[in-house]
């Protein structure tokens, strides 16, 4: 069920991660909104400069870095702007609940998402979801929360953008398919031989998209799109057997839903993350920002493959992590995002990712069950045994 909001009053967000590509782009929508939108709200993980910088533009009514440590740069630059500071992960938590604050922007990376996203629902504020690993990680509580708050969730994540958009105005029932593209990321054409010998600046090197580090890896690994069919199964409540990824090398078709009779709607666009943002900050209106236009008559063509699982085992751990369900998916999440750290300070090589991931599975202790607390410790213990696979391994 989608509500449209009313735009009377300037809509007033907080951007968690700010100085990060997306939200640096959703400072960017805020900048062309002509007041429709302000950021009452920029938080940063450690990129205390940057976020000064952005604070001065932008003149939120709060800052707010996680590395306690940066906080007296924070604090010294911005308090004479008349510009309230915090620190740390509960800051976080606090900002996201106050009254300033209509809608936030979750473009956090990694686990980091989960505190202020639960914060935000309790808070009953709307979300735009750009921190996938928040439902990747705890999808079922998630889920929970939200049936007794009045938030709602707009996802940023384009593919899922993309099946929100296919997906108004028809009834649940006739939905038989979600697929979700994957452009295949850097290594689409690489044998698995020469992914083993793969660099972090090969694995950077995404050929459609400008991201961040993190998420360009786990494009790279597949494992992006597996944590997409994860958020996908609980943003849209969709059984993992009717979400199927397809690969798309050209990034134009931002992913797909077919109907009971046969029908598939599509939704296109540049591959301009601006697109998702703007559509989510505005509750699903379609506003005029000036960004470049999808010219179809460009476009030689579109093609479409079958996902190789042989040489990106990391796609079928959605639906390992789906059919088994509680903490599987955060063990997942932690081990990779361990994994994924470890690769691009150099510490092990591309295909250990996967290593890291499998054995990590391997010796955390299944829970069927778990409430926030079983996240929280399923997380650091995951993220610790990670840690130990790839001393051992080396
Ligand atoms: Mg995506």
């Amino acid at each position: 069920m989608l509500y449209l909001c009313t735009m009377e009053k300037c809509k007033n967000i907080a951007v968690l991660g700010a100085t990060g590509s997306i939200g640096r782009q959703t400072l960017d929508i805020i900048r062309r909104s002509g007041g429709a939108y302000r950021a009452t709200v920029l938080a940063a993980g450690r990129k205390v400069d940057d976020l000064i910088a952005l604070a001065s533009e932008f003149r939120p009514a709060l800052a707010v870095i996680a590395d306690e440590a940066a906080y007296p740069r924070l604090r010294e630059a911005l308090a004479p702007l008349g510009i309230e500071t915090a620190a740390g992960d509960d800051a976080l938590v606090d900002a996201v609940a106050r009254e300033d604050v209509d809608m936030a922007l979750t473009a956090t990376v990694g686990y980091s998402g989960l505190a202020p996203t639960i914060a935000a629902i309790r808070a009953g504020k709307d979300i735009a979801l750009a921190n996938k690993e928040t439902l990747v990680v705890a999808g079922a509580l998630i889920d929970e929360l939200l049936k007794a708050s009045p938030s709602k969730i707009y996802p940023v994540d384009s593919e899922h953008s993309a099946i929100y958009q296919c997906l108004r105005g028809e009834s649940p029932e006739n939905v038989r398919r979600l697929i979700i593209t994957a452009s295949g990321g850097p290594f689409r054409t690489w044998t698995r031989e020469q992914m083993v010998t793969a660099t972090v600046a090969d694995a950077l090197h995404h050929p459609n998209w400008n991201m961040g580090a993190k998420i360009t890896i786990d494009s790279a690994t597949m494992m992006n799109k597996a944590f997409e069919i994860i958020e996908a199964r609980w943003l849209f409540g969709v059984g993992a057997d009717r979400i199927s990824a397809v690969v798309h090398p050209q990034s134009i078709v931002h992913s797909m839903v077919e109907f009971a009779d046969g029908a598939i709607k599509a939704q296109l666009g540049t591959p301009d993350m601006r697109l998702p943002i703007a559509y989510a900050l505005g509750c699903t209106r379609r506003d005029d920002y000036d960004l470049p236009r999808l010219t179809l008559e460009q476009m030689s063509q579109l093609t479409f493959l079958a996902p190789d699982t042989e040489k990106f085992p990391a796609l079928n751990l959605a639906y390992h992590a789906l059919e088994k369900g509680g903490n599987t998916a955060c063990v997942i999440n932690a081990a990779n995002e361990i994994g994924v750290a470890a690769f691009l300070e150099g510490r092990i090589a591309f295909p250990q990712i996967y290593e890291t991931i499998m054995s990590t599975l391997a010796r955390v202790h299944y829970i069927i069950n778990p409430n926030y607390d079983d996240y929280v410790a399923t997380n650091a213990e995951s993220r610790r045994i990670a840690a130990e696979c790839i001393k051992n391994s080396r």
